[in-house]
């Protein structure tokens, strides 16, 4: 009895110690036999208060409402675990693993059960922590639109949605499969590479849209320790966007973006290139600087859209006459330049430079009207005129100069001679326009005669600058460069006034008033203030309208724009308008009849030609003279010099005449004494 009891008392001392809770209940009363401190104290009992207590009234009503089925099965005979929380008498709510396992008795007769509870709570918390921050990862996973994947060994093992966003696969078709199937095969190596050596630096590459689409992405990967494994995280985010801006402002720095040609930097760049292989196959290369003629005048007249139109059919058909070898580029405004890298031999050139005159020759259609420009083409050649890229275009540019200067619509190829007149035409360009400022420019005055009878009709007005070191220079010296540069529209200004002035002067000074002709570059004419500026001019000299006629060229009438209302608006005015220089324009005659116009003046080249025999200018001469009478306009014959050329323009029935064989362009003082009659009252 004695050791009985002092077994029992190891036995509670052992089992108030052990760190679980533990107790007996009997399985017909459910009344409990036996408890631990632990067992007795967290369901608020004492080890012997609880003793014949009852499972429902030990742990109270609402934990027996859950435990109640598993008590059932235990009376049954079965074994039970379950985790159940408990709120402690102190309040503080724990997580218990509970096992409830029956007791029998030797005869397989169920006498209890004994409980065996284990505090988890510490587990429970470990768990939800976890979980909580794998829904966090979801959640911001699905938040992101980066794509992020989880991979072990280069198989997917979880991605988000905006990864499939990305690459327009769904889950199912990515979980399980290779990371490298997602990436073009050229990629291989550099990811499989990375994902080796474990890296977790940032980097750029391709991934694989399942249409097949490159996708550029920036990425980063990070090796991550999970449940004794290790995972690589990865984060991809698409940089298409940003590869496409950095592209276009790579294309911007390289190209004309009207035309699409290389500009003027990329263009070094090419040549560069071009020229280190011609040096390499010691081949030669040619450089053609390409100069529209009269591009600023459809600019002006047609527009900015319709110049725009222009400027690309030009690159068009200046890359449609080359091979794809030859370089074409735009410099800017309406110069482009031609690099041709192979040539056998330089005459060569030659041909490329027929060609792209050739090709730029032809009309273009611009808002249903034809269109006429040339270039002016200078050419360059290497290595003869110069071995580097800046070199060779100088030269090339110099040599287009000279085009323009020989009439435009022509090539010419670079001649050393030519830079020191290059140079000056730098200087040209400064001096010329001081020129006006400085009172350098005079007007020589050629008088017209009828050819029936001699009398004076008329004369014509033709500038001249006075060059302070190179004297008296001719248009021809000057005007092609001012029409080129523009500076014309002042010159024609002065012009003007200027002979408005004279008409003035003479009227004043008793002189009969005849006639005056002013050439009219078509840059002049093109402007909207033409109209006025005669107005203006003829007013201020207090001069009738009958003082003056227009000269203007064929391709001013043929340029596009209000040609009709200006003509139109001049004819009301009362001023005459001629057509200067005939014959040598084109070929469309049908203005004739559509615009008020008064004269035709037969362009010298051929007159001179009209000797004797008459010749082909002769032929055309009289053509002109002809068509002239039938339409109702007077003919005027230029640079007539002989009296041969006079006969023949007499018996064809030409109007008038002008040239050295009646009388030399002379300044204004001499002219007027020579061939201005008095008027009868001035002579009494
Ligand atoms: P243009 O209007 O055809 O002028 C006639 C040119 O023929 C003048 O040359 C004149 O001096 C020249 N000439 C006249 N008779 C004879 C002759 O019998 N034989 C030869 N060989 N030549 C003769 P110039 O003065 O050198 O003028 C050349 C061109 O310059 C003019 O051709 C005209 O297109 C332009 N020009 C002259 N003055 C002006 C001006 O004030 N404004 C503009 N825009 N152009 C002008
Ligand atoms: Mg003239
Ligand atoms: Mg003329």
């Amino acid at each position: 009895m004695r050791e009985r009891r002092a077994s029992d008392g190891l036995l509670r001392t052992l089992a108030d110690n052990v760190p679980a809770a533990i107790a007996y209940f009997d399985r017909d009363t459910l009344e409990c036999r036996f408890a631990n401190r632990q067992y007795a104290e967290s369901n608020g009992w004492t080890v012997e208060s609880i003793i014949g207590q009852t499972v429902r009234s030990v742990v109270g009503e609402q934990a027996w409402a859950v435990i109640e089925s598993d008590v059932e099965r235990v009376r049954a005979g079965e074994k039970a675990t379950y985790v159940r929380s408990q709120m402690l008498p102190s309040g503080e709510e724990r997580q218990i693993e509970v096992n409830l396992v029956p007791h029998f008795a030797n005869d397989g007769r169920q006498l209890g059960a004994f409980v065996l509870i284990n505090d988890v709570t510490r587990y429970h918390l470990a768990e939800r922590s976890i979980r909580e921050s794998e829904e966090r990862m979801r959640k911001f996973a699905a938040a992101t639109t980066e794509g992020i994947f989880f991979h072990k060994n280069g198989v997917l093992e979880d991605v988000n949605d905006a990864l499939l966003g990305i690459l327009g696969y769904s889950r199912d078709e990515m979980i399980g499969h290779n990371t490298l199937e997602f990436v073009p095969s050229d990629q291989h190596d550099k990811i499989s590479e990375y994902i080796r050596a474990g890296s977790e630096h940032v980097y750029e590459c391709d991934v694989l849209h399942r249409d097949g689409r490159r996708i550029p992405v920036e990425m980063v990967a990070k090796t991550v320790h999970r449940g004794g494994e290790t995972y690589r995280l990865g984060v991809l985010r698409d940089v298409s966007e940003r590869k496409r801006a950095e592209a276009r402002i790579e294309y911007l720095a390289r190209h004309d973006v009207l035309t699409g040609l290389p500009n003027r930097s990329f263009l070094s760049e090419r040549l560069e290139g071009m020229l280190a292989l011609a040096r390499r196959h010691e081949v030669h290369a040619a450089i053609l600087f390409i100069d529209l003629d009269n591009f600023k005048n459809i600019n002006d007249s047609l527009g900015h859209h319709a110049g725009d139109s222009l400027l690309k059919e030009v690159a068009n058909r200046l890359r449609g006459a080359l091979r794809d070898a030859d370089v074409v580029a735009r410099l800017g405004g309406d110069e482009f330049l031609v690099a041709v890298g192979d040539l056998g031999a330089p005459g060569d050139a030659t041909r490329v430079a027929a060609k792209v005159l050739a090709a730029v020759s032809a009309p273009v259609s611009l808002d249903n009207r034809q269109v006429y420009v040339t270039p002016s083409i200078g050419v360059s050649l290497f290595p003869r005129d110069g071995t580097d890229a800046e070199e060779l275009i100088r030269h090339a540019d110099s040599a287009m100069y000279r085009a323009k200067e020989s009439g435009r619509a022509n090539y010419q190829f670079y001649a050393p001679s030519l830079s020191p007149a290059a140079a000056t035409d730098i200087t040209k360009e400064a001096t010329l326009r001081e020129a006006g400022a400085r009172g350098e420019f005079v007007i020589h005055y050629q008088p017209q005669f009828a050819v029936e009878g001699g009398r004076l009709t008329g004369f014509e007005a033709l500038v001249r600058w006075r060059h302070a070191e190179r004297g008296l220079l001719a248009p021809s010296e000057f005007i092609p460069f001012a029409e080129a540069r523009g500076m014309i529209v002042p010159i024609g200004r002065w012009v003007l006034r200027e002979v408005c002035r004279q008409q003035r002067a003479w009227l004043d000074a008793g002189f009969e008033l005849h006639c005056a002709g002013i050439n009219f570059s078509a840059l002049q004419f093109r402007r909207d203030s033409l109209v006025g500026e005669v107005a203006q001019a003829l007013n201020e000299a207090a001069l009738p309208a009958s003082a003056l006629e227009l000269e203007l060229t064929e391709s001013s009438l043929m340029d596009a724009g209000s040609v009709a209302e200006k003509l139109e608006a001049l004819r009301r005015l009362g001023v005459r308008i001629a057509v200067d220089d005939f014959g040598t324009g084109y070929s469309s005659l049908a203005y004739l009849k559509r615009y008020p116009i008064d004269k035709l003046k037969i362009d010298r080249a051929f007159i001179a030609d009209a000797d004797a025999g008459g010749g082909d200018g002769g032929a055309i001469a009289t053509a002109i003279i002809q068509m002239g009478r039938a339409l109702g306009l007077k003919v005027l014959a230029e640079g007539v010099e002989t009296v041969v050329q006079m006969e023949f323009l007499r018996a064809r029935g030409c109007d008038e005449v002008q040239g050295y064989l009646c009388g030399r362009p002379l300044p204004a003082d001499e002219f007027a004494a020579a061939h201005l009659p008095r008027r009868a009252s001035g002579v009494v």
